[in-house]
């Protein structure tokens, strides 16, 4: 059989797997030079996330403006921030509970501890002034109300986004439908058009990642893996604890799917978010996912999945959970229960407004080690593993959104059988 054509032939999750099984000897043997390769990865997450404000945005107004009933927004919304605030605390815990009866710090010696100190100490600094500048929580919830919606496009600040479409949808049923219709119709065929941008910009996908995977290898050295082995084995664990039996209990729980059919059909969004660590980037593709392979409808994923994409990180939060724990372990200090609550609370208030962008949850860290009062400067330690549990993580996250999507989708009659099971782009 001609490999060549086979590899066309085969499914899109298959042309991603194989890219990043390629990029990983690639990148041993490209070293540093790896990073000359990047610019192409580059291009394709600026490929995908170029269509995340318009696709947003249209299917939000399409999905608000055709709702005959405004309760049902109401509903929906209640029901998505239950579940994502359940389901992040519970994967601060898993975290908590692993990082404390592993104790992944307790065995790090003062030689590697300093060496790590030392080594990243610089980039620590940056990201602690990063964090101190943070806006409080009243600031982050006052903010959702854009001053300038064109502006909020123009920066792309997704909650606000989230919130003009809304209540411009529902201004928009209130008019009469000669009114309205031209409006819909536009969107609509914005809609439609950036849902085909994304398939096109899919065709590429397996060339991004390659990209992407071969030069994160490249820079990356498996010593400082090795000397924080215990961390991230840890982080591991629990990411694929909180995935595979939080996630899979409630999707057969609440919506009667099969995981084995809930892990197919969001599996191409996964290895784009792992490749990416970014789940708003990979927005596009988990709104695709669920609409095709899934069956959840637009109306649900347009108004869920972005919202989870800025603020449900499940993946990010159990991973400060156990990163808290590590810090405060190398240092000697022990935390108390009432610490620990804290670190929960802090945690799940930290990702609200936190997008989801590469590297961003080690500065919300920094905010939750603040308030337990462990040193700042101990995220120096955890910053040479954190590209690679970054990818992890961001590939939980998007898990997490899309489990939520498939739930509501279900408890609202909304969930249908999927075009598509796996789809293939
Ligand atoms: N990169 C993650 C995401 O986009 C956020 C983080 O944990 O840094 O979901």
């Amino acid at each position: 059989m001609n490999p060549l054509k086979w590899f066309k032939d085969s499914k899109l999750h298959t042309k991603i797997l194989i890219a990043m099984l390629l990029g990983i000897p690639l990148g041993l043997i490209l070293g540093p030079k790896a990073e000359y390769i990047r610019p192409a990865g580059v291009l394709f997450i600026r490929l995908i996330r170029m269509i995340v404000v318009p696709l947003v945005f249209s299917s939000l107004f399409v999905g608000t403006a055709s709702l005959g009933d405004i309760r049902k927004l109401g509903r929906i919304g209640l029901k998505t921030m239950g579940y994502y605030l359940c389901t992040t605390a519970l994967a601060i815990t898993i975290g908590l509970l692993l990082a404390n009866t592993v104790g992944p710090g307790r065995n790090i010696d003062t030689t590697t501890r300093d060496g790590l100190m030392t080594s990243y100490s610089a980039e620590a600094g940056a990201k602690i002034e990063v964090a101190l500048k943070k806006p409080g929580v009243m600031d982050t919830l006052i903010d959702i109300v854009p001053l300038n919606p064109v502006g909020s496009l123009a920066e792309g600040n997704l909650l606000q986004i989230i919130f003009f479409p809304l209540i411009f949808g529902i201004a928009v049923t209130l008019l009469p439908e000669e009114r309205s219709k031209p409006l819909k119709t536009f969107f609509e065929a914005v809609n439609e058009a950036m849902i085909r941008l994304v398939h096109i910009v899919m065709k590429i996908a397996p060339l991004g990642v390659l990209a992407l995977i071969t030069s994160v290898v490249g820079q990356f050295g498996t010593d400082i893996l090795l000397s924080l082995l215990s961390y991230s084995l840890v982080v591991t664990a629990g990411l694929f604890i909180h995935m595979i039996f939080v996630y899979s209990t409630a999707v057969r729980l609440f919506s009667g799917m099969k995981t084995r059919d809930f892990f197919r059909g969001i599996r191409p969004a996964q290895l784009i978010a792992f490749s990416t660590s970014s789940s708003s980037a990979t927005l596009p593709v988990t709104m695709e996912c669920a609409e095709d392979n899934l069956g959840v409808s637009e109306e649900v994923t347009s108004f869920v999945l972005p919202l989870g994409a800025t603020i449900n990180m499940d993946g990010t939060a159990l991973y400060q959970g156990v990163a808290a724990v590590f810090i405060a372990q190398v240092y000697g200090i022990d935390l108390s229960f009432g610490d620990q609550i804290t670190i929960v609370l802090m945690a799940t208030l930290a990702s609200i407004g936190a997008a989801g962008v590469p590297g961003v949850g080690i500065i919300t860290l920094a905010m939750v080690l603040e308030q337990i009062g462990v040193p700042l400067e101990g995220i120096a330690l955890i910053l040479g593993v954190d590209r690679i549990l970054d990818m992890l993580r961001s590939a939980v996250n998007v898990t997490g959104d899309a489990s939520a999507a498939v739930i509501v989708a279900s408890t609202e009659g909304e969930l249908e059988k999927p075009k598509n099971q796996e789809a293939d782009w």
